[in-house]
């Protein structure tokens, strides 16, 4: 009859939810550029906007002269815009006029940091990327198990 005992059988679990790193979505979104949304690029035509992951800027790549292979590259990581561009080897904004920028991930690199005396002429890559020169990816690669030839 004298239950005394304390039983609270309500739900007061705490779960601490840690939501995975999910891809920056701004729904309403402006390119810095040509003042529109993803509905429209300067062309008039659908243009997905690509984000900076450090402030509010967005653009369209194509009003940022970015190919389809940098836009899918920059995807991959945490871009940043040219006003928040860092060096990836020593994480400094300073020094703009020894960055250069990789023609394949647009990340940006001092010309010090990876050894070069100055910015090179036309087309340049960076480590992370010539590396991977060959094993070129194949659209929506799938996981290949080692091969010895
Ligand atoms: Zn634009
Ligand atoms: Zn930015
Ligand atoms: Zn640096
Ligand atoms: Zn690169």
């Amino acid at each position: 009859m004298s239950a005394c005992g304390v039983y609270d059988l309500g739900c007061h679990g705490v779960y601490s939810i840690t939501l995975p790193l999910q891809p920056k979505v701004i729904p309403n979104a402006i390119c810095g550029i040509c003042q529109k949304g993803k509905e429209a690029n300067k062309r008039g035509k659908p243009e997905v906007l690509i984000h900076c992951s450090q402030c509010q800027n967005s653009g369209h790549p194509s009003c940022l002269d970015m190919s389809i292979e940098l836009v899918s590259q920059i995807k991959m990581y945490p871009w940043q815009c040219m006003e928040c561009k860092t060096c990836t080897v020593c994480e400094q904004p300073h020094h703009e006029d020894m960055m250069m920028f990789c023609d394949k991930c647009d990340r940006g690199f001092h010309t010090f940091c990876v050894g070069m005396d100055a910015i090179p002429m036309g087309c340049w890559v960076c480590d992370l990327c010539s590396k991977d020169t060959s094993t070129p990816q194949k659209k929506g690669s799938v996981k290949t198990p080692k091969k010895i030839k």
